[in-house]
């Protein structure tokens, strides 16, 4: 039972050390203007397009909400940048973050998500090889240095945009946090102080926490870390089944487990 008992504390900083990646996502995020995001889509994503173009009738809450849940639908104040604020052109890209016509950062649109800055479909399952250069791409538009010769207007502009880029691109490219956002986008939160009811999960963080105690040597250790791996993959891989059936408590099991089996990793990587 002691041992039990000293899993809830490890757990519980297992969910908040896991989570600061992408708790700064800003409440924007998860409200969703149609109007708004079907104008952004259809500027950018054709592929996307189709799930978000339906007709008025169509856009009831059963084809909206996720496990039974409905999108916020908040008239947002801005939902992107009309004009550049510099030399006023209109975008001629989507998201607008960067105008090409007179080389100025724009202010951050929080309405433009994660994926919309990388030109991804909003999905959990990323496939595009090209997103560290895209990333890349972004830097050498946005990167603060580059502007430090310009107003302190467009030098706070280029920090934050080139924040936002950098914490878009850490999220996505790590499962875990991926699942987090996109769920998030969503409207369904993670609950980080939830605890671990699951028995079969409590009994396998028992397990779990005694191998690694007793790990006589790293030959040992690594071979737990090459198993939460494992496991971090299977977790992940049921996410993506779960999110994509939208089911809800499914995809909240997924993120509690790749949430543990990471912080067992990390805990083993701290004594290797
Ligand atoms: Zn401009």
């Amino acid at each position: 039972m002691d041992k039990t008992k000293k899993l809830w504390k490890p757990f519980s900083d297992v969910l908040r050390k896991a989570l600061p990646s992408t708790c700064r996502l800003e409440a924007s995020n998860y409200n969703y203007n149609f109007t708004s995001r079907i104008r952004l889509l259809s500027s950018s994503f054709s592929s996307s397009v189709q799930e978000y173009s339906f007709g008025r009738r169509q856009l009831s809450s059963e084809n909206l909400g996720f496990c039974g849940r409905t999108f916020c639908s908040v008239t947002a104040e801005k939902v992107h940048n009309a004009t550049c604020w510099n030399c006023n052109e209109a975008p001629k890209a989507v998201p607008f973050l960067f105008c090409n016509s007179c080389r100025s950062v724009q202010p951050v649109d929080h309405s433009v998500d994660y994926f919309q800055i990388f030109g991804l479909e909003k999905k959990y399952e990323i496939e595009d090889e090209n997103l560290e250069r895209k990333y890349k791409d972004w830097q050498k538009k946005l990167h603060p240095d580059l502007v430090h010769s310009k107003s302190k207007k467009e030098r706070e502009y280029a920090a934050e945009q080139s924040a936002r880029v950098i914490e878009a691109y850490r999220t996505l490219t790590n499962p875990l946090s991926r699942a987090i956002y996109i769920l998030r986008l969503e409207g369904v939160e993670v609950n980080e102080e939830e605890t671990v009811t699951e028995p079969e999960l409590l009994t396998e963080i028992m397990e779990i926490r005694e191998a690694v105690e007793d790990a006589a040597d790293s030959q040992a250790l690594n071979q737990i870390q090459s198993s939460m791996q494992e496991k971090l993959i299977h977790w992940s891989n049921s996410f993506a089944s779960a999110f994509r059936n939208r089911k809800c408590d499914e995809a909240r099991i997924c993120i509690r487990r790749m949430t543990y089996y990471r912080r067992v990793n990390e805990e083993i990587a701290k004594k290797l």
